[in-house]
């Protein structure tokens, strides 16, 4: 495959996506990069230059209006206690980054329509999940119920690499590790 084939500019990529690793494009504005790969900081559009052999990521416009009720938003999952979970509200469904750091909680009993154990089965912390906000103000109260939405990004635990959708479980391409989500059938922004 060709590199003009397999790095698409103008693609919309969200915080911690891969891009590439650093042998074929430099990481440059609103990109990291982490063990030789590179990732976006940022929700926005890729830029992949061939000629400078540099990747950048543009910011898409920011939305200033705070989530309400109903509306489906993108958060990452900050930390996880006992049967809840925190999590940082980045962007709304049309995926416009918000200005402001809105908290999201996640109980438990929020997760799925089937009985969860512990909030661990469920999410982990850096995973992005889409959810839909049940109230208007931060800390925002968050539930995953519904085919749609769960957990659309995660990476291994014992290796890092991204994890691929196999029916409702996650699996390692690299060391094989199952690992248990509530998983969206949305996994990997589809
Ligand atoms: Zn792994």
């Amino acid at each position: 495959m060709s590199n003009e084939r397999k790095y698409i500019s103008g693609k919309i990529v969200l915080p911690g996506e891969k891009l590439c690793v650093v042998e074929e494009f430099t990481p440059g504005e609103g990109t990291y990069e982490d063990n030789g790969e590179v990732f976006s900081k940022v929700a926005g559009r890729v830029l992949y230059d061939f000629v400078a052999k540099r990747v950048i990521v543009i910011p898409l416009k920011k939305n200033k209006q705070p989530p309400k009720p109903n509306m489906t938003v993108y958060a990452v999952v900050t930390s996880v206690k006992e049967d809840t979970a925190f999590l940082k509200i980045f962007a709304d469904d049309k995926r416009r980054l918000y200005t402001g750091p809105f908290t999201g909680v996640l109980h438990v009993s929020q997760v799925s329509t089937n009985f969860i154990k512990t909030i661990s089965d469920a999410v982990k912390i850096g995973d992005v999940v889409k959810a839909k906000v049940l109230t208007n103000s931060s800390p925002f109260q968050l539930t995953t119920k519904g085919a749609r939405l769960g957990v659309v990004y995660a990476q291994c635990s014992r290796c890092g690499a991204v994890l691929i959708r196999k029916n409702t479980k996650l699996i390692c391409p690299k060391c094989g590790n199952v690992e248990q989500r509530k998983v969206s059938i949305e996994y990997m922004f589809k």
